[in-house]
């Protein structure tokens, strides 16, 4: 699961990351408001509008503005609430945005110069570490540096048994180039971001620009989680923080029902329980001169409900020209599915592809007689090659 900057910086700040300090709106008024709440803490009274969206590269995108007035926070405000948003990560449709971060601006002058670090924390499944990487490139893309310059990015191994040791912090704020107070910043920095990304389970925190601020600060300017699905059931609170509006819509639905959805380019259809079961039936479908339109695994015990949910998501896309229903029944019953397969037939109503249902194992006989019986505009077949027959019949 992903969750948008502000969130992050909550997660941050609860663990003791030293944060730029920011207040999130949902309107240029909201925007206004949160400005005069954060003005008397700005070193320069001036603010950085954020459009907070699940993705990156905002700033070159225009979804990362900075205001010196609150008529420029309102004018601001107005255009980045509900613009289009496009980044190199959103692709070329972009995504809306609905709420803004209004954050102090944390680039004013001082008595040392500034500068902005690269830091991430991730999962390193090979060696079974947490791997710090970490670079005095910051502020730019990532991929960038470690094309160009390869030697200017760093790893520090933690072993989750020992978690970080005070050498290591050290030795980071070293190849940052750090002394004096803000090398001494940087190694709580660094002890209270492994604390956080640790407490919620995350498989990735990302932190660019981590700022040292011309007073020596050490600030999270931007943040960026991954949270471990599989570890959600521990944090009720953080599920709190999911964003369907920034997730895809029919897989969000897939999701719902614990169905394994797939998008694909094709026109046919197809539902089938197993995942190993499905990749053969793409294949078959193929074979018989169609392009599979969806990868569909509705999982093992196949319910009415399931097969109705798995339907009408298929149905949702209108390339969809046939849909091919293959059911192994091995723990579940043939007939119990085809008596799905025509309830969800007769409750979806008006379906005009048709409807392909091969059905083997256990009861395959009884469940081909219920969905001829049924007098619907659903084909039943009970070998894969039958099937095959039908679908290249209707594509
Ligand atoms: P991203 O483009 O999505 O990664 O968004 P970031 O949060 O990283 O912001 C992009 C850039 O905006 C940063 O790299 C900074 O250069 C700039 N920026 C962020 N906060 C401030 C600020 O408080 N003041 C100024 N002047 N620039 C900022
Ligand atoms: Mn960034």
């Amino acid at each position: 699961m992903n969750i948008h900057e502000y969130q992050a910086k909550e997660i941050l700040k609860q663990n003791g990351v030293a944060i730029q300090e920011g207040i999130v709106a949902y309107s240029p008024d909201e925007a206004v408001e949160a400005a005069k709440k954060l003005q008397k803490e700005t070193g320069t009274g001036w603010w950085v509008l954020k459009a907070q969206v699940h993705a990156g590269g905002r700033g070159k995108g225009g979804g990362v503005k900075l205001a010196k007035n609150l008529d420029e926070v309102k004018e601001i405000a107005s255009n980045m609430i509900g613009m289009q948003l496009v980044t190199h990560q959103t692709g070329p449709a972009g995504k809306k945005v609905r709420k803004i971060l209004v954050a102090q601006d944390v680039y004013y002058p001082g008595p040392s110069q500034k500068e902005e670090f690269y830091m991430s924390i991730l999962l390193n499944r090979k060696t079974g570490h947490h791997t710090i990487m970490y670079s005095p490139e910051g502020g730019m893309d990532i991929e960038q540096v470690a094309e160009q310059k390869p030697d200017r990015i760093f790893r520090e191994e933690i072993d989750p048994g020992n978690g970080i040791l005070p050498f290591q912090a050290r030795k980071i704020a070293f190849n940052l180039g750090l002394s004096g107070n803000a090398f001494k910043e940087m190694t709580r920095f660094i002890f209270a971001l492994y604390k956080a990304y640790s407490s919620v389970d995350a498989s990735l925190v990302e932190i660019n620009p981590v700022l040292k601020t011309t007073d020596d600060k050490i600030l999270a300017v931007d943040a960026k989680f991954n949270l471990d699905d599989n570890a959600l059931f521990r944090h009720p609170e953080l599920l709190e923080m999911r964003d369907l509006d920034e997730e895809d819509p029919t897989e969000v639905e897939a999701a719902r029902h614990n169905l394994n959805f797939v998008k694909l380019d094709g026109n046919v259809g197809c539902m089938v329980n197993g995942a190993g079961l499905a990749m053969a039936t793409m294949d078959i479908i193929k074979l018989s001169g169609g392009e599979p339109a969806n990868f569909l695994d509705v999982g093992g015990g196949a319910s009415a409900e399931t097969v109705e949910a798995g339907l009408k998501l298929i149905l949702n896309d209108p390339a969809v020209k046939a849909v091919l229903i293959n059911i192994f029944g091995g723990i579940v019953r043939c007939d119990r599915v085809a008596n799905g397969v025509v309830e969800a037939y007769k409750k979806l109503g008006n379906i005009n592809v048709p409807v392909i249902v091969r059905l083997q194992g256990t009861n395959a006989e009884e469940g081909k007689k219920v969905i001829d019986a049924s007098g619907l505009k659903v084909r039943s077949a009970i070998t894969l090659q039958e099937a095959a027959l039908l679908v290249k019949e209707v594509v």
